[in-house]
Parts: C-alpha cells; sequence; structure tokens
C-alpha cells in the first residue's frame, strides 16, 4: 500500500491521467451517458486502503467504475470536525487511477447544494438509535447526500463498507422503501495487521493513541471469541466488549443489536451486530463485528 501510495503521488505530480475528473452535474450526466452498467464508490476523500477495496471491487464487477469525494457539510454537526476533516485530492485521485477507476466524481458544495435547497431525506427508526442518537441529524445528511448522488449517477450498482454498519443499513433500508433502481453492496471492513479498522479519522490519532485505540477492535474481537465459544447471552457479549474496549476510554456507547433492525438485543443473540463509539484524543472512532450473518445475507435484507 504504502509503494502503491508513493507510486501514485508521484504519477499525480506528473499530471498523468487516465482517469476522468469530473466536478459538476453536467460534465458527470456527458460522461454517464443514457446506458451501461456502472459501480458506484461513495467517500468523503483522505482515501485508504479500506477505500480502495471497494473501488477494487467496483472495478472488478463493473463496466466502468466511478468513486465520488465530496465532504458533505449537512452530515457533520455544528460542533464536529467538518472543516477540519482531511482533504488531500491529489494523492486521492492518483490512488483511484491505479486502482483502475474511470472517473472520479468531485462536486463543490453548490453542485450537491444548490442556493436555497433545503430538500432532505429523513431516514425513519433505522436511524434511530446508536449514531443517530450520539449525531442528530447525521443520517439525513447521509441519506440526502447518497440519494443526490444515486440521483446524478444512476449506478447499478453502489458500494459501502461495514465498517459504517448503521450507515449500511440506513441507505439499504432508504434504496427499499424509495425503490431505488440500485443495488447496495456490503464489502467487509480492512482493519491494519493489529486489528484497528482503517479509517480516515485515524490521521488525527498521536502514536500513544493509535495504541489505545487498539482496545476498540480488541473488545470487538473479544464478544466475537466469547460468541464463537457459544455465548448467546447479549448481556454478556456487551459486557466482553464494553470491558476490552473501555482501555481505550469510556465508550459512547456498547452495542449488541439485531443486524436488521440496529434495536438492542434483550436475550439471546443467535446473531447481532456488536458496536461501539469511543473518542480517543479528538478522534471519534467507532466500529462493529457481524456475528452469525454472512455479509451476502445482509445484502438480501
Ligand atoms: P468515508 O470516506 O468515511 O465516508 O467512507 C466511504 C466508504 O468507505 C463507506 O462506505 C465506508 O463504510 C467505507 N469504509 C471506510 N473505512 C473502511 C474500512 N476500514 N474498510 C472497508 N470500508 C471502509
Amino acid at each position: 500500500m504504502l509503494d502503491l501510495a508513493a507510486a501514485a503521488s508521484r504519477s499525480a505530480r506528473a499530471g498523468v491521467r487516465s482517469i476522468e475528473v469530473l466536478r459538476t452535474v453536467r460534465e458527470l450526466r456527458e460522461w454517464r451517458g443514457e446506458t451501461g452498467d456502472l459501480g458506484l464508490v461513495p467517500t468523503m476523500g483522505a482515501l485508504h486502503d479500506g477505500h480502495l477495496s471497494l473501488v477494487e471491487r467496483a472495478v472488478r464487477e463493473s463496466e466502468r467504475a466511478i468513486a465520488s469525494i465530496f465532504v458533505n457539510p449537512t452530515q457533520f454537526g455544528p460542533a464536529e470536525d467538518y472543516r477540519a476533516y482531511p482533504r488531500d485530492e491529489a494523492n486521492d485521485l492518483a490512488l483511484l487511477e491505479r486502482a483502475g477507476c474511470a472517473a472520479a466524481y468531485l462536486p463543490s458544495v453548490e453542485q450537491i447544494y444548490p442556493a436555497g435547497d433545503d430538500t432532505r431525506i429523513v431516514p425513519g427508526d433505522i436511524a434511530a438509535r446508536l449514531e443517530g442518537a450520539a449525531r442528530p441529524g447525521h443520517f439525513t445528511g447521509v441519506c440526502t447526500v447518497v440519494a443526490k448522488l444515486f440521483e446524478m449517477v444512476r449506478p447499478t450498482r453502489a458500494y459501502f463498507g461495514q465498517k459504517d454498519f448503521q450507515q449500511l443499513r440506513v441507505v439499504q433500508t432508504m434504496v427499499r422503501h424509495l425503490a431505488m433502481d440500485v443495488r447496495v453492496v456490503p464489502c467487509p471492513t480492512v482493519r491494519a495487521d493489529d486489528g484497528l479498522a482503517l479509517s480516515s479519522r485515524n490521521a488525527y490519532l498521536s502514536e500513544t493513541e493509535r495504541a489505545s485505540a487498539l482496545a476498540l477492535s480488541r473488545g470487538l474481537f473479544a464478544a466475537r471469541e466469547a460468541w464463537q465459544r457459544g455465548e448467546r447471552d447479549a448481556a454478556v457479549l456487551r459486557g466482553a466488549a464494553g470491558g476490552a474496549a473501555s482501555a481505550a476510554g469510556r465508550p459512547e456507547y456498547v452495542s449488541v443489536a439485531d443486524p436488521a433492525t440496529l434495536r438492542e438485543i434483550a436475550g439471546r443473540a443467535d446473531r447481532a451486530v456488536v458496536s461501539l463509539a469511543c473518542r480517543v484524543g479528538r478522534a471519534r472512532l467507532i466500529d462493529n463485528v457481524l456475528l452469525g450473518m454472512t455479509l451476502d445475507e445482509l445484502a438480501a435484507l
């Protein structure tokens, strides 16, 4: 990955491009044309190997693959990191090009939210808990931007990471409720060798903070090991995850929920998503593991 990133930034500096860089809805529509199989990977940029795994899959499965890079203001709360969010357009474009993406869509805020735009897509119950409770309005911003991207790009398939599990379920639910003509493809979480889930926000972590952030994945893996040993009591699984994760600081939530509804499981967890959120330094990190269910089964929900 490091070699790839270095090579990519060299070719970016040299200004060599085989990827179409699209910045307006009009340019996008012209490039899109009326027909053809298209895979979309929506991102906020500062790309890492997690994003690139989605891109590589989209490239593999599609006639043409397109990634969008848009730091979406409406999904950030007023006290959140919209302005500070890491941005590195030249490197991102080089990485997408190397991964075989046919095009990148990098709209301005005005392209996505024209003057006076106050139309929003407000998700229902699936968005009420966990991230939705911790970040009021977040999933309204997510649904609104994803719906706009779907309408602009008209992809055949759209690729989303398990890393943002509730986002994936919120988008799947929106697509079903609004009968959107796109297939949502869930993709596994990519982790560093030591278990930390890759995230653009890991860039905020100092070396010591990164070391304590490892407690998040350790907590989730502890719950998964307990489940694999036959433990099915949701409260015990929650305790296993929270106990180990608390070494990173006090988690905002530790959840053992039904993967379909994201409601907390009170009794027996034959299948579950174990998820948690924790602040480490100035980064707010989230992670999850899925138990008793595959991503293919999730895709079919
Ligand atoms: P973001 O740029 O954070 O909005 O993420 C764009 C897409 O990449 C979302 O579908 C994320 O779930 C996905 N993603 C982010 N991190 C990872 C990861 N470590 N592994 C797999 N997918 C990821």
